[in-house]
């Protein structure tokens, strides 16, 4: 590992092919998309780039002494042997889930690239295994945000490599436009016609609001949005901020005001909490932050604790859990919505190539666009009329521009390799 080009102890690859961990094994099921042998795309480096987006407007997740600083993102640029780049993005909020931009980066540097140098690129299933065996489980897949970086730019690496798009990796229609759905974070009532009007001028005609701890707000902000929306889809979410109690009667009232759908109402390890929700069948009741892997998923739809699920490939560990989840929630026949974690470019471009290409229905809740204030693309995404197009190019479709990244990073940038 390098940190500003100076020489640090690490794992050269050398040492670490003579290891005989990382013996390529090809993803089952995707030679014929693109995912074929070769050694030259063996990874050489990976370089990490902590920075961090300026944003506009409030949403409670980047409040505080850190995230006030604006959005964090962990840049993760992979090089093959050959000499192709693939870019991904980690997207931790300290607020929203245990993993920090400090923290992301020493998993990145310190733990998961190096286990990857020498693997082949293109054996995705392969890096994940590597890297579960650097970082351990937790009740879930251990640092999945952190991962999901890794993640994405084997995708995109692995896409550029084929000359194929997602979607073409997996054999799927590229989809899209993608309708957005506009958050609505307010600290007061009176500040919601305003905020909602800033939608409106945008193109927007769906909303999502953020609500608990305190239900009276919430079910006064659902009328109101409902009110001034009537077409409207309404998604309110939680995200874990109420007791069980108090949100078996919020999911009654929220449902009077006119809520569609209401995700995260308790802490996911509050299991018969969410199957009393369910069982009340008041509103659609979804999970977002408690569902990691696959295998949670499983066991949490045999358990009858959800109607569906709010995807985002971040809080999976990447794109290859994120599309098994969604194949398992097409095949239950449950509900599944698109939404994001205030994704940043790159991320957000694999956001909106999964969701084109499994046909997402509902407005997603991907707000990148509405607080952050940078790029890093050579031709940035647009939002027109509150929509966004699938980006059709191959790997994640978008061409990054190094220079704009490094403008972003406030401190230092590491090389593994
Ligand atoms: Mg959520």
């Amino acid at each position: 590992m390098k940190r500003n080009n100076t020489a640090q102890p690490g794992v050269n690859r050398r040492q670490f092919i003579k290891s005989g961990v990382a013996m390529p094994c090809i993803v089952k099921g995707l030679k014929s998309t693109g995912y074929s042998e070769n050694s030259s795309m063996k990874i050489s480096r990976i370089e990490i780039f902590p920075a961090r987006y300026p944003m506009t407007g409030h949403f409670k997740f980047f409040t505080g002494p850190h995230g006030s600083k604006g959005r964090a993102a962990i840049f993760v640029k992979v090089t093959a042997e050959n000499g192709r780049v693939g870019w991904g993005q980690s997207v931790p909020i300290a607020k929203w889930s245990y993993e920090t931009l400090e923290t992301g980066t020493v998993a990145l540097r310190d733990y998961l690239a190096p286990q990857l140098i020498g693997h082949d690129a293109r054996d995705i299933v392969g890096a994940h295994r590597l890297m579960s065996g650097a970082i351990a489980n937790g009740f879930s897949t251990g640092m999945p945000i952190s991962r999901a970086g890794i993640d994405l730019a084997l995708h995109d690496l692995t896409g550029r490599f084929a000359g194929k798009s997602l979607a073409q990796l997996w054999g799927r229609p590229r989809g899209g436009p993608i309708t957005l759905s506009w958050t609505l974070n307010p600290k007061t009532l009176s500040e919601v016609d305003a905020l909602m009007d800033e939608g409106f001028k945008r193109g927007y005609r769906n909303f999502n609001i953020k609500v608990a701890p305190n239900p009276e707000f919430d079910i006064a902000l659902a009328s109101a949005v409902r009110k001034k929306a009537p077409e409207g889809f309404l998604w309110a979410d939680a995200n874990g901020g109420y007791d069980p109690v108090t949100a078996l009667a919020a999911a009654r009232d929220l449902a009077d005001a006119g809520v569609d759908i209401l995700e995260a109402p308790i802490q996911p390890n509050q299991i018969s909490g969410f199957q009393s929700l369910k069982k009340l069948g008041a509103l659609p009741i979804l999970m977002d932050e408690g569902v990691v892997s696959p295998v949670d998923l499983r066991e949490f739809i045999r358990l009858k604790m959800i109607d569906g699920i709010a995807m985002k490939h971040s809080r999976c560990g990447g794109l290859i859990s994120a599309k098994q989840q969604i194949e398992l929630i097409l095949s239950k026949g449950l509900i599944w919505v698109g939404s994001g974690l205030t994704d940043p470019d790159i991320s957000l471009a694999a956001t909106l190539g999964i969701y084109g290409a499994f046909g997402l229905e509902k407005p997603a809740a991907l707000n990148g666009p509405q607080f952050l204030t940078a790029d890093v693309l050579q031709k940035p995404l647009h939002v027109v009329d509150g929509k966004m197009e699938v980006p059709s190019g191959p790997g994640l479709g978008v061409d990054v521009d190094e220079v704009k990244v490094r403008a972003l990073v406030g401190g230092e940038s590491y090389i593994i390799e």
